[in-house]
């Protein structure tokens, strides 16, 4: 199956009951059992539920993994990877990294006893140098936030297997329509769902996918004893999302490509990062691990003033100034003054998110109301 059908079919079946089409919203805690232990497949909602597990079934699928798991958030699914690990472990990720799974990293598991190295990987081979016996997962962003600089999944899996440790790839900003990382050699992929994969921006979830039974069995484990599962209304509207998943993809991508266009010719405009242009520094790598560039672009403007840049993301109109991404509708954001704000000047600017620097999801209306907004803001 091609994955514009799995979107839509990809493990999922009418339901048993009645053959609806759509999984029914199964919003129930428990099960009846006619003997002790003696259920249909449920026996409580923490552990198992119809429509979580039709969600799951979909999340696995698009990703081409055996096994998918969902959680109550993207954080709660970076935990459930972290719990994989335990004291004296040691992990090396991305250096350019979303802010919370960062802050998760080091104010939560560094407190347990876990060494992280945060590291520039746009050269693989550099990872090596941090491997050692207490080495036991490798985590990825690509494109990463806001710079969309982009890693090379398969380079590094290559690494991670030839020193047996694990290689988890957060896919949030690609989604599985742009670069399937399990296929790639990577072990674990990771969602925020609340982004593209639900896409309406009206819900808050996580995801796992895995193609090896055994590292299944143990997050799942995680799922359940732990707890930050999702509910059965939002398991069917994440649903819903993925099946219209292809046909977004392809509009946010040919509209950032058209903004990310106009901005770059624009007279006020310093520099746009959108890694479908030539001179991005990592568009080769790109071209050969996504099929398309993605639906964001972010971009400074001449004079690096941080007045000039929040007066620019007050006056759209279209876009509307708000935190997160990936929904149909266009978003902007200051990164220096919201995301990143709480990383000191230097160190922020040190990965480039400097003041003027403003990050755009961009949705998928009429790309000329788009540029238009763009225009009349920038002209402010
Ligand atoms: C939003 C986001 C997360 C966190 O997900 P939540 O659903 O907000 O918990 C993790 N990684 C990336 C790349 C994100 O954009």
């Amino acid at each position: 199956m091609k994955f514009n059908t799995k979107t839509i079919h990809g493990g999922q079946k009418p339901d048993k009951a009645y053959g609806s089409i759509m999984p029914p919203v199964y919003q129930t805690s428990t099960f009846a059992q006619s003997t002790p232990g003696g259920h249909k497949g449920y026996a409580y909602a923490r552990s198992g539920n119809p429509t979580r597990h039709a969600l799951e079934n979909a999340f696995a699928s698009i990703e081409n993994g055996t096994h998918g798991l969902a959680f109550s958030s993207g954080l709660a699914a970076i935990d459930a990877v972290l719990k994989l690990l335990k004291c004296g472990d040691e992990v090396i990720s991305t250096n350019d990294l979303y802010g919370g799974t960062y802050r998760l990293f080091t104010e939560i598991y560094e407190n347990f006893g876990i060494k992280f190295h945060f590291i520039g990987m746009e050269n693989a081979n550099h990872i090596e140098d941090y491997i050692n016996d207490n080495t036991k997962l490798i985590w990825v962003e690509t494109p990463t936030n806001p710079m969309l600089n982009i890693i090379d999944i398969e380079m590094t899996a290559k690494i991670a297997k030839k020193h047996d440790v694990l290689l988890a790839v957060d896919n949030t900003f690609a989604t599985p329509y742009l670069q399937r990382p399990l296929d790639l050699g990577a072990d674990i992929v990771m969602h925020s769902a609340t982004k593209y994969l639900g896409g309406h921006s009206d819900l808050v979830m996580g995801a796992l996918m895995v193609k090896n039974s055994d590292l299944a069995d143990r997050l799942y484990f995680i799922q359940n004893a732990s707890g930050a599962i999702c509910g059965p209304q939002d398991s069917f509207l994440a649903l819903r999302g993925i099946k219209t998943l292809h046909v977004r993809m392809q509009r946010h991508c040919e509209n950032a490509k058209a903004v990310a266009t106009y901005l770059s010719k624009h007279p006020k405009v310093e520099y746009v990062y959108w890694p479908g242009f030539k001179n991005h520094p990592n568009h080769t790598l790109a071209s050969a691990q996504m099929s398309g560039f993605g639906g964001m672009v972010s971009f400074t403007t001449k004079g690096n003033n941080y007045e000039a840049a929040i007066r620019i993301v007050e006056h759209l109109k279209v876009f509307t100034l708000a935190e997160s991404l990936g929904g149909v509708e266009s978003l902007a954001g200051h990164p220096a003054s919201m995301t990143h704000a709480s990383i000191p000047k230097e160190q922020r600017e040190n990965i480039g998110v400097v003041d003027s620097l403003i990050r755009l999801s961009v949705g998928i209306e009429d790309e000329d109301d788009l540029i238009a907004d763009l225009k009349q803001a920038l002209d402010k």
